[in-house]
């Protein structure tokens, strides 16, 4: 666990909450307009896209480039150009006072002009038997983090998205046998990681079925699943399970503060304006139709611009 700062209350022009390419891409663009700007980090910085253990579709690194290296970079980038980068368990609390938002963090406050979020996404769980007991026993939410545990083992990957195959296809590369377990019969990933995985021995995409109960003694030993068209149950050995299932967005700090969709992403204007004037929201946070480091970027970049401009406006 990362110590607290002590801190008072500190004034910037800009506050980014989150370290990923959308918050660092913003802290680049503000930093670079002259804007005293810190970003808040609930950890070392570095969002979903530091656990990827190779991007490929990042355009300018043709080659692919480590997840880790790539927001290292970003890192550099944006702190030499002027940018503070302050760590804190978690953000509390973001209110408006006036023109000011006032935000709250280990235990202090800053005060600014305009906010970005770009807080990011977690994790979804299965949420079935067995998955809190086995979470760290055998169950994990990060194959690159924790692959490594299971070589010439057999491991379950649950999901169809980009996030499964990827972690998939890592898996296939120290697992003995690695088993998709996906509820539809039709992948959601990228054409290209379907056909990857597809084609790999190591890999069988077990169709229709879902997971409903995760079992073992002191480790996971089996998983129980369900094929969905015939009900037919049964369970398989398996050493590991890696849960790939979606996100959800980062957004309980601003419930009831910035408009959300059902699904609680932040909605946004084109400009990633938020329904509070002076609050922005980047990257995978924000509703939109792609959720990419291309696009996190973009937002990045865009929002900083926009708060960059209701600055010059307010004063
Ligand atoms: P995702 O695209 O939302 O896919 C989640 C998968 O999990 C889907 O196949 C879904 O099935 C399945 N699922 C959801 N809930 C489930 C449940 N309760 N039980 C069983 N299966 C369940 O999530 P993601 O793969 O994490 O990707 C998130 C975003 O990041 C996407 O926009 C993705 O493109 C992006 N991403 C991009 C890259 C890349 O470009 N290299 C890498 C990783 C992620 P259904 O298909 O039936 O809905």
């Amino acid at each position: 666990m990362i110590e607290e700062e002590p801190i008072r209350m500190q004034e910037y022009h800009v506050i980014i909450i989150g370290g990923g390419p959308a918050g660092l891409t913003a802290g680049l663009y503000a930093a670079r307009a002259h804007l005293s700007t810190v970003l808040l980090e609930a950890m070392i910085p570095s969002g979903q896209a530091y656990m990827a253990e190779r991007i490929e579709n990042y355009p300018g690194f043709p080659d692919g480039i480590s997840g880790r290296e790539l927001v290292e970079r970003f890192v550099r980038q944006a702190t030499t150009s002027g940018l503070e980068i302050r760590q804190f368990n978690k953000v509390e609390s973001v209110a408006r006072a006036g023109k000011t938002i006032i935000i709250e963090a280990g235990g202090g406050q800053f005060s600014t002009a305009a906010l970005i979020i770009a807080s990011g996404a977690q994790a979804n769980t299965l949420g079935i038997p067995g998955e809190d007991i086995y979470t760290g026993k055998g169950i994990s939410y990060c194959a690159t983090c924790d692959g490594a545990f299971f070589k010439n083992q057999e491991v379950a990957v649950v999901g169809g998205g980009d996030t499964a195959l990827e972690d998939a296809l890592y898996l296939s590369r120290l697992a003995h046998k690695v088993y998709v377990i996906h509820r539809r019969d039709e992948l959601r990933a990228q054409k290209i990681l379907q056909q990857r995985a597809l084609e790999n021995p190591a890999i069988e995409v077990i169709w229709n079925t879902v997971i409903i109960e995760i079992k073992g003694t002191e480790m996971v030993k089996t998983v129980v699943i369900e094929n969905k068209e015939g009900g037919i149950k049964r369970e398989l050995s398996i050493n590991g399970v890696f849960i790939a299932v979606g996100q959800r967005p980062n957004t309980d700090f601003v419930r009831g503060i910035v408009s959300l969709d059902e699904q609680g992403y932040i909605i946004t204007d084109a400009e990633c304006a938020t329904s509070v004037p002076g609050i922005f929201a980047a990257g995978d946070v924000r509703k939109k139709g792609l959720r990419q480091i291309a696009t996190a970027v973009g937002d990045g970049a865009l929002a900083a611009a926009a708060a960059e401009r209701y600055i010059a406006l307010k004063t």
